[in-house]
């Protein structure tokens, strides 16, 4: 049997039902988040959750209920569906109310949670491939809401020309992935496109800086053209599900030699050094 969160409650999957009229469902009124769990325990949890806030914040939507109470039930769905390597995946909404488009006084706002496994080991040696799609999304991609349709339907077209990932684009410029961020490398120096309304700041882009600095890679965050991404020496994106991931090929042309770059697996291996560490302190 599997177990969801609803509001502060764990039931069984079966038994979770939202109401029609729910502004999540009419409206994608809402915002969500996803925290990889590693070892049976969620990671980079503090800043998911201060992502989690901001995204409520900039939607003036109210968390049902606190932060720490929050965790305390992630941590106790986890549990009860007995996930070590596992994504968990919440939601909250501006809750039920008859339907019409400005705020409804009362409706309390509703979370609803659940956890999957998931397989870290993924084709991180061979990398994948993508696809280029004009960036066709609304100018407030900071905010980590549940309107996707402009990331699904890049992604939809990615997955119909056979690759993983669907690279974004403004006119000339890179934004990001339809749902992972997108660096370069050009002559060891890292670039990616900075935090700004145009994309999702990604907790693992953000750990990936900040490995970055630590093996003294030097980073740019600064926008980049497509004419930058098919020169570069090597391109990776990154996100919860794939950690650090190497891109090949993008619309059919082989990226630099074809093979995951040496910075890409440097970065990669430092990411799984910390989960590993983080996994052995949890355990310990
Ligand atoms: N950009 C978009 C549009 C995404 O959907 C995601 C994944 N949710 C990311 C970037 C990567 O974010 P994170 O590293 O927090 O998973």
């Amino acid at each position: 049997m599997s177990f969801i969160l609803f509001q502060d409650q764990i039931i069984p999957r079966e038994q979770g039902k939202v109401d029609i009229e729910d502004r999540g469902y009419q409206f994608g009124d809402g915002i969500y988040e996803a925290i990889p769990v590693y070892g049976g325990q969620m990671f980079l949890l503090d800043l998911h959750m201060k992502r989690l806030k901001r995204s409520a914040n900039e939607l003036r939507l109210q968390l049902p209920f606190n932060i720490d109470l929050l965790t305390e039930k992630l941590n106790k769905l986890i549990g009860l569906n007995r996930i070590n390597d596992g994504i968990v995946y919440f939601q909250i909404t501006r809750g039920s109310a008859p339907r019409q488009h400005f705020f409804p006084d009362q409706a309390g706002s509703i979370l609803t949670g659940s956890v999957v496994s998931h397989d870290w080991r993924g084709n991180h040696d061979s990398g994948i491939e993508t696809s280029l799609a004009e960036d066709i999304r609304w100018l407030r991609c900071d905010i980590k809401t549940l309107n996707l349709l402009g990331n699904v339907l890049a992604k939809q077209y990615a997955h119909e020309q056979g690759s993983q990932e669907a690279i974004l684009h403004r006119g000339e410029n890179v934004t990001e992935g339809a749902s992972s961020n997108v660096f370069i490398v050009k002559n060891n120096h890292l670039i990616t496109h900075p935090a700004d309304h145009l994309i999702l700041n990604g907790i693992t882009r953000l750990f990936v800086l900040e490995l970055a600095e630590r093996l003294g890679i030097t980073v740019d965050e600064q926008t980049f053209t497509l004419d930058d991404l098919f020169s570069a020496d090597e391109v990776f994106i990154t996100s919860t599900g794939n950690e650090v991931m190497p891109v090949v090929k993008i619309d059919g042309r082989t990226v630099a030699d074809g093979k995951a770059g040496d910075v890409t697996s440097k970065l990669g291996e430092a990411f799984t050094g910390e989960v590993t560490q983080f996994i052995a302190s949890a355990i310990s």
